[in-house]
């Protein structure tokens, strides 16, 4: 199936008005017997590509259907929600959101009007109670113009997440696993695990450098361990393409994770200049890769950061 590709879009036009721009079109694509996805268009959320640049997916059991994030704007939560119905007939109980970014949230009202459950890991309480989600959601009603309707709120879970969970429902199992803060705090990961699918957010790196900020990199290394023990079959990013090979992603970030901690933040426990640190470790492994130029530094100095203050590293000890 090809994604959603505005190719028609009259590029020549100027001053975009919403008459002209085409629905989003989701053909949710099937990566399981009971699982699909909806893959959003690459690059930024605009008015071309009508906010749709994010993935989301569903998990449909004989006891109703788990989605795991919900899309960019009402529209799209709605246009999503349709597609589900369109598949199945069991009413969709939980919506898991992998964080609280626009992209991946604004559309669960639909889903909390259908009648599911919203959640969401606690770490997105200062993102919802903060001053980054009101500036993204004025943003986003800028630049995406009515899509994002002028009295849109920011929606709050029925539910926060504490932690690491795992949960039955209709012969499924699902394993949520914690790994923010990375991406974002709330970085959650979801297992269908017979479905052998990984939901896994923005964070595992697809052929890309994550985002590492200060995410403790030992705990995102143990959720990875654990993780690769249920051998998913297919992992379904925040963005971009499912893949097939979702234990070679998985080990090229958990590769990743243990080289900043190794040559980044052993250094920061013996208190090595941080810039000599840097400039003296081969990155080549790395460097071709895309994000490096965006992400590596200010990864480094989170590893960096992570041995100075003495948290726990997996590569220090001989
Ligand atoms: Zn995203």
């Amino acid at each position: 199936m090809s994604p959603w590709v505005a190719a028609w879009w009259l590029a020549w036009s100027g001053s975009a008005s919403l008459a002209v721009i085409p629905e989003a079109r989701l053909e949710p694509e099937q990566v399981a017997p009971t699982a699909w996805y909806v893959r959003g268009t690459s690059g930024q959320a605009t008015l071309e590509n009508r906010g749709f640049n994010s993935n989301a997916g569903f998990v449909v059991t004989d006891e109703g259907v788990v989605v795991i994030d919900a899309l960019g704007t009402p529209g799209l939560g709605e246009t999503l929600l349709t597609a589900i119905q369109s598949i199945t007939d069991q009413p969709v109980r939980i919506l898991i959101l992998t964080h609280w970014h626009a992209d991946h949230a604004y559309g669960a009202g639909a889903f909390r009007e259908a009648g599911a459950e919203i959640w969401v890991h606690e770490g997105a309480h200062d993102y919802l109670d903060g001053e980054a989600g009101q500036a993204r959601l004025a943003e986003r009603k800028r630049s995406l113009g009515e899509l994002v309707p002028q009295d849109m709120e920011l929606l709050r879970p029925d539910r926060w997440l504490s932690g690491d969970l795992e949960f039955k429902l209709g012969g499924e199992e699902f394993i949520l696993r914690h790994l923010g803060p990375a991406h974002t705090p709330e970085d959650t990961v979801i297992l269908a695990r017979n479905a052998g699918v990984l939901f896994a957010g923005d964070i595992i790196m697809r052929g890309r450098i994550p985002l590492v900020g200060q995410a403790p990199i030992m705990d995102w290394l143990e959720a990875i361990d654990r993780l690769l023990e249920y051998h998913p079959t297919v992992l379904v990013p925040g963005h971009g393409a499912a893949t097939p090979d979702p234990e070679t992603d998985l080990a090229m970030t958990s590769e990743y994770l243990h080289f900043l901690a190794r040559e980044v933040g052993c250094a920061g426990r013996d208190f090595l200049p941080f810039d000599e640190v840097y400039a003296g470790v081969d990155w080549n492994r790395f460097e071709s890769l895309p994000g490096f130029a965006e992400a590596n530094r200010a990864n480094a100095w989170g590893a960096y950061l992570q041995g100075e203050a003495g948290a726990r590293l997996p590569d220090c000890d001989p």
